[in-house]
Parts: structure tokens; sequence; C-alpha cells
């Protein structure tokens, strides 16, 4: 059955230093069918390869259809394929009255290589992505950059959808839509509010009712403003960050900060915090994503008790995540972090425990993360990071309880090579 095409649409928020309040919009208006992008598949896309084996099924939760964006598995249609070879084709772009400052290219190595880097490291070499620029000069826009009418919680339209397809226009004589699996527009920095101010960029994700180049419909679009310079002086080495934060949208992926900001689920996440230090996924998005084979994934649903192995989740093979079912929807993930590969900021390695609803959409807190050790302020120092869940982690000797769901989690021994072992009880 075809999925109902969906629009979705996902602000971001400004930096943790900054005062003002963030807001989260996600936007949905029933829609006209469409054919996504060539690279996306009707069914699960955002999950092509997904691992699944009969043992996992009671783990695969889903939320009700009414959400947008959810952290069920398998991921909704319409999504760009998180597996393999995605091609990204990114244009530059500037106006009248912003108009582009230096070399457009410059603007493209804010985030690249960084960018596919990133992702290589995070989905251990599954996705090799490619950013591609047929296009190395800033691309004018017809109208100035104010009369786009572009604010912070524009929906597709009006503005966006004219901007689109001003953009689809002046590429369109270089650029063939129907090669690329997802469009990065990379706007002139000075188009805009500072990102310190109000946070622009966007992603309109898995919406079939795009306007429509060559044929195929800009599904999967992330838009990028500003730069999300805190002034530390670590632009060169974080500000690329909030693109994989985007183009995580274009995967599926929800965001975890809240309008309260990122108390949920802290740096744990890049679509919980995409400022400061650098920092990788849950191992629930990366099984999510395709990026876990079904032998590193184990679904605690069996009563009694049961041991598992966890290896460090940054680092290739071995068992990354144990799910602990609730019921349909809910669930407990457990994955053991430590500093290395994308998680240059962890200062108290362990094993992370938090709570997947896929009935919460993008935004309203669809992961919570919980806190070995509420009230201590946290272990890190360093800057734009929720400084309360750094130390979140339970170490060996600490255990988790849930008594109304007959669930207790003893963090049972870690061995000389940092390998842990979780023991689940369910009563
Ligand atoms: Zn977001």
């Amino acid at each position: 059955m075809q999925p109902q095409p969906r629009r979705r649409i996902c602000k971001r928020r400004a930096a943790a230093l900054v005062s003002v309040t963030a807001l989260t919009f996600a936007v949905s208006t029933s829609a006209g069918t469409g054919r996504p992008w060539p690279g996306s598949s009707t069914t699960g896309s955002g999950s092509a390869a997904l691992a699944r084996s009969p043992a996992l099924t009671p783990c695969l939760i889903s939320g009700a259809s009414a959400v947008q964006m959810s952290e069920g598995i398998p991921t909704a249609g319409g999504y760009a394929h998180s597996t393999g070879t995605v091609h990204a084709l990114t244009l530059m772009v500037d106006f009248s009255d912003a108009p582009g400052q230096g070399d457009a290219l410059d603007r493209f190595h804010e985030f690249f290589p960084q960018t596919q880097n990133w992702f290589r490291t995070a989905s251990y070499g599954r996705l090799d992505y490619r950013p591609e620029t047929p296009i190395t000069h800033w691309l004018r826009m017809p109208k100035s950059f104010k009369d786009y009418g572009i604010e912070r919680g524009a929906p597709f339209d009006p503005g966006y959808r004219g901007l689109v397809q001003d953009i689809v226009a002046a590429a369109d004589p270089t650029v063939d839509f129907q090669d690329y699996d997802l469009l990065n527009v990379l706007m002139t920095p000075n188009a805009g509010p500072s990102a310190l101010d109000t946070v622009l960029s966007v992603t309109f994700a898995g919406n079939a009712e795009a306007p429509v180049a060559d044929g195929v419909p800009i599904a999967n679009a992330s838009f990028v403003y500003s730069r999300q310079d805190d002034g530390s002086g670590s632009y060169d080495h974080t500000g690329f960050r909030v693109l994989p934060h985007e183009n995580g949208h274009i995967f599926g992926l929800p965001d975890l900060y809240t309008p309260e900001g990122g108390g949920a689920v802290g740096h744990w996440d890049i679509m919980s915090e995409d400022w400061g230090a650098d920092n990788d996924l849950l191992g629930w998005h990366k099984w999510k994503l395709g990026w876990l084979d079904p032998s590193q994934v184990s679904c605690a649903s069996r009563h009694g008790s049961t041991e598992y192995p966890l290896t460090p989740l940054a680092t290739e093979g071995g068992p990354k995540l144990i799910f602990v079912p609730l019921d349909g929807r809910t669930g407990y993930a457990l994955e053991l972090r430590t500093q290395a590969g994308n998680d240059e900021s962890v200062c108290r390695p362990g094993i992370l425990i938090y709570k997947v609803n896929a009935d919460v959409d993008t935004g309203s807190g669809p992961v919570k993360v919980y806190d070995a050790h509420r009230n201590s302020g946290g272990c890190t120092r360093s800057p734009n990071i929720q400084a309360e869940l750094s130390d979140a982690p339970f170490a060996p000797g600490e255990s988790f309880r849930d008594p109304g769901a007959g669930i207790r989690i003893d963090i049972a021994a870690a061995d000389l090579d940092g390998n842990y072992r979780v023991r689940v009880t369910r009563t």
C-alpha cells in the first residue's frame, strides 16, 4: 500500500548559550501524490538495509500514523536511503541584498569534507556520502532575500516554494536533478540573522509534493544559513555539524531537543545538540538507519534474567545495542558510550540508558535519557553541551529499575578491553 505522502518540516534551535526559548515546528498537511526522488524507495527508505531477524521482531516499535516523524522502525517511506552511496547535490546560493562574499567553494568547504567523514565514521563506512557541486559559483536568486520572506518557522509555502522553484530554474541548465538523492542549499552566511540569534536552517524531508525538477520532486532538501559560530574559536572544527543534523532529517531522524532545550537527550545525539564538540548518534538511530547488523542488536523481550555483552558504540564491530521493549510503541535502549570516533566529549564512559517512544513526534521528546547521577551538574566543561546529562551513563555496579514494568538493568562488569556486560531482568 502506498504510504500517505506527508510534509515534514524540522526547525532547528539556536545555541544553548542563547537565552531565547527554542521553538520547534513540525508541520504537516495532507498532500497529493508524487514520486520520491530516485534514491528513495516507497517503503522504509531510511532503513533500506535495516537489520531484522525474527528475534528482533518484538523490538520493532512503531508510532501511530498521526506521528509525522517517528522513532519507529522501520522508518516511513519517502526519505533518502541511508546506506550505500548517497549523492548530495550541494548548491551555494546568494541574493542581491546578501551577495556572496568570497569564493562559493569556501562556503562549501565549511561543511566538507567534514560532513562525509562524519557520516563515514558514524555509519562504520556503510554510508558513502558524496557531496557534489556541479555549479562552483554562487547561484544568484532573482529576488532579494527579503522578498522571499524567509523567517523562523516559515512553512514550505509560499516563500520556500518560490525559493526552491527559483533555485531549480537557476540550476537546471547545468544540473540533472534525477542524478541526486538529496539537496543541500548552503546560503551565503550574510542572508538572514546570525545563528546566535535565530537559527533559520531547516530541512524539508519526505515531501513528495515539493516543487518538481527534471520530473522528480525536491522531496528531501536541507537549507543551511548563517554560521553556528559561538565565538569560542572552534568554528572551523565544529561549525559543519549543522549539516549532518539537517541531513539526519533527510534520512528520517526526528529532532530530539524540545521547546525546553536539550535536557531530554543532551549531547548524546547530533539530533539533540549540534553546537559545540562533535558527537555521535544514538545506537537506536544507527539501527534505524541500517548501520547495524542483526547480530549487533539484542532484543530483551523474554522474562527472566539474561546477560548481554556490549562493545563501544563508536568502534566498528561487536554487539552495540540492547533494546528492552515495553509495548508496541516504547522501550528502553542500552548502549556503551566512550570517548572515541565522533564522540569526542564523553567525560564519563558507561552504559547509556534511554527510553524511545515511537508515538512522540519530532521535537516533542521522542527519546529521554536517564541520568545515573542526577543533580550532579555533570562532568563536562565543554561549551554548548547540556552539562547535567554529560555524566548520565551507568557504571559497573550501578543499576536502573522500572518496578512498574518489572524491569531491572544491572551493569555487571567492564573488562580490560573496555567492553561491558549488562544484565537485564524481566519479571
Ligand atoms: Zn532538526
